[in-house]
């Protein structure tokens, strides 16, 4: 498997550091406020990452964090007459709402940087006594030119990027490039107790500690927008190698932007739209069919006409599973003689999907192999077709759409109202007692993943 890593700038084969697990670290959203659909590039793209190695028999430790303290969080509470901590909670559960509606993966782990300030403490007095950070009246700085590689993500000479930086009058650093790991508390800001006085972490520290925390020192692949490699991504390089001893990540993966009319999509910039906002005119799983349909480097633009064509698109997988589902339901027997050389050829179309996904994650192919099957599927599952063969298109076509995390069943509402009507059912059967038939309902429901729980309110149910 190539992936495209930033540090070197090409393409490099997977390997590893333990065999058959990755560990992978994705940075998050900060949590002021709805995500924006720039935002679910990173998490649809890096969530297919993670899927893929999944399919491929790897086991994924994937942590992803919630920058839950922040300048923007703070003005957003102040704006509110809220808490900071509300701010971020609210948003928290927003986001994981939207990533749910997108079919994203819950993370292994989602650290939230609040929770996690003893070990950014820890961390900061490590590089203080190493000589790699230094504190001035509360505020502790980060010694960039002690790192001697510092600059190697980013391709950025220090020298150069020093010529555009001025130290500000009220700053006390030794260097321009110096950046911040603890800063003191502000009037009605939320603070931590430090050696170092109150205050809070500056942002970069957070991954590096969270990335170490739960999944060691050394990771497989860190990734997220472009827009982190410098200095976000730098800064974390330098942090941890400085305090560890150690390379912090094998592999750097990074999105291009998602834009629209061909601008940089931006809260700044006012130009952006909300996943929820998008929610409201079409299904989510079609913006992540859209967000697949480039090259996860490649910059994408943001259209209605692209949307349209994005519907389309998945409409015809999910109208071929649909069909199968139909035929499966009535199709008898095993492989017939003549089929056989159907079962070998959905093959190539499987070839063609892994190829495309080995290549540094090209989405845009691997869907155009899933094209071809369904193509060939429509062709070649017919009405007097065995159910065997049936079934094996079936489960072909399901496993290539789950690494994509398509889903290809008829969506949840109306599965909703079939759960509520057979609740009902179960009700008066028991009132009957008619407990053989209760129990049947019951049985139904749990092998679609709902399971019922009788309390004094009523019956309540969820999914497994
Ligand atoms: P932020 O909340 O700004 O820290 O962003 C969270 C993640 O979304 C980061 O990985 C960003 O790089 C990414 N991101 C933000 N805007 C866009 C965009 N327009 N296109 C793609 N990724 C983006
Ligand atoms: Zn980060």
């Amino acid at each position: 498997m190539k992936l495209y890593n930033t540090l070197s700038k090409k393409k490099e084969e997977f390997v590893p550091i333990e065999e058959g697990k990755v560990r992978m670290y994705v940075c998050g959203p900060t949590v002021y406020n709805y995500i924006h659909i720039g935002n679910a590039r990173p998490m649809i793209v890096f969530d297919t990452v993670r899927r893929y190695f999944e399919y491929k028999g790897y086991e994924v430790n994937y942590v992803s964090n919630f920058t839950d303290v922040d300048d923007k969080i703070i003005n957003k509470s102040i704006e509110e007459g809220i808490s900071a901590s509300e701010v971020s909670e609210r948003y928290i559960q927003e986001c994981k709402k939207d990533m749910a509606d997108l079919n994203i993966k819950p993370a292994t782990k989602n650290p939230k940087a609040t929770e996690e300030i003893d070990g950014m403490i820890v961390m900061i007095e490590n590089l203080i006594e190493k000589g790699y950070a230094y504190a001035v009246d509360g505020t502790v700085y980060f010694r960039t030119r002690k790192f001697d590689s510092y600059g190697k993500l980013s391709k950025k000479n220090l020298d150069e990027l020093e010529a555009g930086k001025r130290i500000a009058i009220e700053e006390q650093k030794e260097d321009a490039m110096d950046f911040v790991l603890w800063k003191p508390k502000k009037d009605g800001e939320p603070y931590w107790e430090s050696p170092w006085g109150q205050g809070r972490p500056g942002w970069h520290i957070e991954c590096s500690v969270m990335s170490k925390k739960y999944l060691g020192e050394t990771i497989d692949i860190h990734a997220g927008g472009e827009d982190l490699v410098f200095p976000h991504h730098e800064n974390e390089i330098a942090q941890s190698e400085a305090a560890n001893g150690k390379e912090f990540a094998k592999y750097w993966l990074h999105n291009a932007f998602l834009n629209i009319n061909n601008k940089k999509m931006s809260k700044s910039l006012g130009n952006f739209f909300t996943v929820r906002e998008i929610g409201e005119k079409y299904d989510l799983q079609i913006l992540r069919f859209f967000m697949l349909s480039a090259h996860y480097r490649s910059p994408l633009n943001f259209s209605a006409d692209l949307m349209e064509s994005s519907k389309n698109g998945l409409e015809r997988i999910v109208t071929s599973a649909e069909r199968l589902k139909n035929l499966a339901e009535k199709a008898e027997g095993t492989l017939k003689e003549e089929e056989k050389k159907l079962l070998e050829g959905q093959k190539e179309f499987v070839a063609k999907f892994e190829a495309a996904m080995e290549d540094d994650f090209n989405t845009a192919d691997a869907i155009s192999a899933i094209f071809e099957f369904v193509k060939f599927i429509n062709i070649e599952a017919k009405e007097d077709s065995s159910k065997e063969l049936v079934e094996a298109f079936q489960k072909t076509l399901h496993e290539l759409s789950n690494v994509l995390g398509i889903i290809l069943e008829q969506k949840e509402e109306i599965l909703e109202e079939e759960i509520e009507q057979l609740i009902a059912e179960r009700q008066e059967a028991r009132k009957e007692k008619n407990f053989a038939r209760a129990d049947e309902i019951r049985d139904i429901l749990l092998e679609k993943g709902i399971i019922l729980k009788d309390t004094r309110e009523g019956v309540q149910w969820k999914r497994a």
